[in-house]
């Protein structure tokens, strides 16, 4: 079935009697129609325990986009991503790359909370993984900014330990967008000694990327 018709009978309309489209860009998505699956997602467990999916935030239009991990307890209740006492470090975070929360796009790995803000399992990260790569490809951003482990695992498919992702330029899949990988902000309020790490990351950025 195409993304289209996909789209059409979640909102229960009888999609039956329609031809398969034969162009591709017909089945383009866009970001409104994306979010309206993820609202209607039932691919995993979290769905049975979410309250609200957390599908992002910001400026589709923006050139800075960061992924964190999944929701919490706050944004789970509020639909928002970052909105809690991680949230408020990483919109200090952005402040001193001279960046706001409405002008770079905010999402997570994982649309729905997992219970006890346990991390996200490898079923639950495919489960979501299209709606992620669709958002970065419709949000098109000039760079990406990866906070913590299960995003950079996600979107590098890789092990390696944070000390030896952060600091260096990745690029996401075969393209020319850069993506760097940021400590976490909820790492960040557990282990304040680490807080000068962030903005070595953020010194390394400025250096290798124009974010304006
Ligand atoms: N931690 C995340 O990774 N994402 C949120 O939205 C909130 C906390």
């Amino acid at each position: 079935m195409s993304r289209r018709k996909e789209l059409l009978s979640l909102m229960s309309i009888d999609v039956s009697w329609m031809r398969d489209e034969l162009s591709s860009n017909f089945n383009q998505i866009n970001i409104d129609e994306l979010k309206l699956m993820a609202v209607n997602c039932h691919k995993c467990e979290l769905s049975k325990t979410r309250n609200k999916v957390v599908f992002g935030k910001g400026s589709t239009n923006a050139k800075t986009m960061i992924i964190g991990e999944a929701p919490g307890k706050d944004e789970d209740s509020s639909g928002e991503p970052f909105v809690g006492r991680a949230g408020k470090l990483l919109t200090e975070i952005l402040f001193s790359m001279n960046l706001t929360r409405e002008n770079v796009y905010i999402t997570n790995t994982v649309k729905c909370r997992p219970p006890e803000n346990r991390n996200p399992n490898s079923n639950e990260i495919s489960s979501c993984s299209n709606y992620l790569d669709q958002q970065i490809n419709l949000i098109s951003p000039n760079v990406i900014i990866l906070l913590g482990k299960v995003a950079a695992e996600r979107l590098m498919n890789t092990s390696e330990p944070m000390s030896s992702l952060r600091g260096k330029l990745h690029y996401y899949k075969h393209t020319d967008i850069p993506m760097l990988v940021f400590y976490h902000p909820a790492y960040l309020l557990r282990s304040p000694g680490e807080k000068s790490k962030v903005w070595e990351d953020i010194l390394f950025m400025k250096e290798h990327i124009n974010v304006s």
